[in-house]
Parts: structure tokens; sequence; C-alpha cells
């Protein structure tokens, strides 16, 4: 069984966004660039089914620039065997990137496509699900725990309040949450064999998918600056002030 693991090249998580001047988009001149925190959990949850012997091979796939290969690196040496990337330097929408995963998928037959819950740039959280009704295939989203079981995944969701239940015929699609797994750091000695692992290169035409955007972005805005706050000499002072504001 083969498992797809899509890992986006997005800005750092430590980064603080700047907004160009003219609010056209996040300005990413020498900004440090990494995996998307939820598909580094992806990749090391395909690294743990592969190790429990439920799986024969990970696949890692990116669709982005040349550098997004440092992206496909970084999982080939956590422990994914082979990646594929589909360049383009043109932003590359959910939809489009989704196509792009069918295609692949429809080539690769995986049994298993494990896909971040959101990619941190765009807060999308959208490429999964049109996977899954591009495929026709079962979704599990917001995903807190994967077992395999035969020819199903067992998948307790993250919702409100609590966790859901859901079993999925395979081939199936899920998204990871945040405490799915610590993912793992790659060791220097695997860093330097993920330098030998298969890297293919693609175009999305190869795959016949046209990635015009069909979004135009108006504008982009830095969050309200937030005002200084005040210190108090004791708790009768803290409790005054609130009750002064209505809020004690
Ligand atoms: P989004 O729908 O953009 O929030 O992204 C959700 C997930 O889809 C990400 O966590 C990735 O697993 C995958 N994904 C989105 N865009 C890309 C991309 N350009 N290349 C590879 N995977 C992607």
């Amino acid at each position: 069984m083969k498992i797809l693991v899509p890992v986006k090249r997005v800005i750092d998580y430590n980064v603080k966004p700047r907004v160009k001047a003219d609010g056209s988009g996040v300005d990413l001149t020498n900004v440090k660039m990494s995996m998307n925190p939820f598909d580094e959990i992806a990749v090391e949850e395909a690294i743990r089914i592969k190790d429990a012997g439920k799986a024969d091979e990970i696949i890692a796939v990116s669709v982005g620039p040349a550098k997004a290969q440092e992206t496909l690196r970084t999982a080939l040496a956590m422990g994914a065997d082979r990646a594929i990337l589909v360049e383009t330097d043109a932003e590359v929408e959910p939809l489009a990137v989704a196509k792009i995963l069918k295609a692949i998928a429809d080539e690769e037959q995986p049994g298993l496509i494990l896909l971040g819950k959101q990619a941190i740039d765009d807060d999308s959280n959208q490429t999964g699900q049109m996977l899954a009704a591009l495929m026709g295939r079962p979704q599990g989203t917001f995903a807190n725990t994967v077992e395999l079981d035969g020819d199903s995944v067992m998948v307790k969701r993250e919702i409100d309040g609590g966790l859901e239940t859901v079993k999925l015929a395979m081939p199936a699609i899920v998204t990871t949450d945040l405490r799915l797994n610590e993912p793992r750091y790659a060791s220097l000695p695997n860093i330097m064999k993920a330098k030998k692992k298969p890297l293919d290169t693609k175009s999305p035409a190869d795959f016949g998918v046209d990635i015009t955007p069909r979004l135009t972005t108006s504008n982009v805005s830095e969050p309200p600056v937030r005002q200084a706050g005040e210190k108090v000499a004791d708790v009768d002072a803290l409790v005054a002030k609130m009750k002064a504001l209505g809020i004690a």
C-alpha cells in the first residue's frame, strides 16, 4: 500500500508576516520558508504507519516553485521514500492543487492520501475536501488518531468539544490536526541519505491541469495594533479598574 503525502512550502510559522505596502499580499522577500506544520504531522503519521508494516511506500508531493525541492528533501529526510515536484512559479489555488493530486493519485493508486488540514499561508482548509470530492472517495478531516484496519481506516476527528470516530473505506483521504502526533526532526545522516532518494519533476501541464486562478485578492491588511497595557500597583487597584471598565 502506498501513502501519498502532499507537502506545501509556506512561510515559516515563527516568522511574523509583513504585508506589502500596496496591500496586494504578504512580502516573501528574504523570508524563511518551511514545510507547512500540518504536513510535517502528515509525513510523521505516514512513517509510523509504514514502520508498523501497514504501508510499503511513502510518496511526498509538492506543487510550487523549484525551491519546494527543499521541502520535499525534508520529507525524504524524515522518512518518505520518493518525491514528486510539480513545478510552477504561479500561485496555485486549492482546486488546482486538488486536480493535480487527483491525477497523481490516478497514476500511483495510493491506499491513503494524508494531507494537512490547512496550509498556514492561505488558511484555506479546502484541498483535502476538494480532492475527496474529485476522487469520489471518503474523507476524514481534522484527524486526531488514525488507525488502519484491513481495507478501512478509523479516524478520530477533532470536533467542537470532543472527538468523532469515522470509519472510511480505503482508498481514503485524511487531513491531519495538531494533536495527531509530534513530528520527528530529521537526523543528519538521514538528511545526507535523502539527497540520493528519487525526486521527479513535472509540470501542471503534464497532468493536463489548468492552474489559472479563479480568485483575485482585493486587499490584505495587517491585524489592528494592540493597545499598550497598563501596570497597576496591587490587586485592589486591578479590581477597581475592572469595575470602572464594567468587566468585574
Ligand atoms: P489548504 O487547503 O491550502 O489549506 O491546504 C491543505 C493541505 O493541502 C496542506 O496542508 C497540504 O497537505 C495540501 N496542499 C495545499 N497546497 C499544496 C501545494 N501547493 N503542494 C502540496 N500540497 C499542498
